[in-house]
């Protein structure tokens, strides 16, 4: 059985295809995972991701992601996987989601990826019916290639979850591993809320014991606040799980109140609307 904490990505002995009982997403989420060597262009203090290194996947090889996807629907919609693996009261799909071991669209092939998904879906008569999502830290927009990806995303009734932690360049740099200048932030995401439904992941945590500022907040809200009736929402999440980077130690949880006072300011001060999940 899955439970909500296994979210190894080879828990169906796939490459590409990984199933979760999703927190956020509250049922079954088959994962696509393009990152299979654990490489990502950024490095987050609170990734999940083991052995996680500097650097964008391999080629994908997109008939076998292709050929993963029909038999992992196949085995879920109409073989017994469910009862298989998935606790009774999970065993409903509720995504697919591009969220792997790293960026998805660092991946040269992101586009023909989500076309792959959406062909497969069809086949399913899941196409519109069963969300697509993707799990991106945004970086990338400005690449043509990707804005199409997300466009058909779009096209597809999918969605995206556009990750900004910190908007503060030193801030950022410390809780991603990148350094972030906020206007090209804003202008990727206004790209993408323009190709896709948008929501912002933010997770929200204290380092070094210390809790993000009244001054972090507001550059948050007030970078986002002119976005606001472009975007869906926001995603505020605590530490789900813990990370497996060396910085682990010096992360900590927040009450659940602070995340909710965080909550109730960004939608008092921008408009946008944020769900929480300490
Ligand atoms: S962007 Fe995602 S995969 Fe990449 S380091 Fe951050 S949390 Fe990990």
């Amino acid at each position: 059985m899955l439970s909500t904490d296994d979210h190894r990505r080879d828990s169906a002995g796939l490459r590409y295809v990984y199933p979760v009982v999703s927190r956020r997403a509250g049922g079954v989420s088959v994962g696509i995972n393009l990152n299979t060597n654990n490489a990502c262009n950024w490095a987050c203090v609170y990734c999940q991701v083991e052995n996680l290194t500097r650097g964008g996947p391999p080629p994908i090889d997109l008939d076998g992601l292709e050929q993963e996807l029909s038999g992992f629907l196949a085995d879920a919609v109409h073989g017994d996987f469910m009862q298989r693996q998935v606790p009774p009261e999970a065993r409903r799909l509720m995504d697919v989601a591009f969220s792997g071991n790293g960026e998805p669209t660092s991946a040269p092939e992101f586009a023909e990826a989500v076309a792959r998904v959406g062909k497969v879906l069809a086949r399913f008569e899941l196409l519109g019916k069963l969300p697509v999502r993707l799990i991106t830290n945004g970086s990338l927009l400005h690449r043509v290639e990707v804005q199409a990806g997300i466009r058909q995303l779009g096209e597809f009734g999918g969605e995206v979850w556009f990750k900004i932690d910190r908007v503060d360049p030193t801030a950022a740099a410390e809780v991603n591993g990148v350094s972030l200048v906020a206007e090209r932030v804003f202008r990727n995401l206004e790209l993408c809320a323009g190709l896709a439904p948008t929501w912002v992941q933010t997770c929200w945590f204290a380092l070094n014991g210390e809790t993000p500022s009244a001054a972090a907040r507001k550059a948050y809200c007030e970078l986002l606040k002119p976005l606001a009736s472009r975007l869906a929402g926001i995603h505020l999440y605590g530490l789900a799980r813990p990370s497996m980077q060396p910085a682990a130690s010096r992360l900590t949880r927040l009450p659940a109140e602070e995340l909710s006072a965080f909550a109730d300011e960004i939608h008092k001060k921008t408009g946008i609307r944020v769900s929480v999940s300490p």
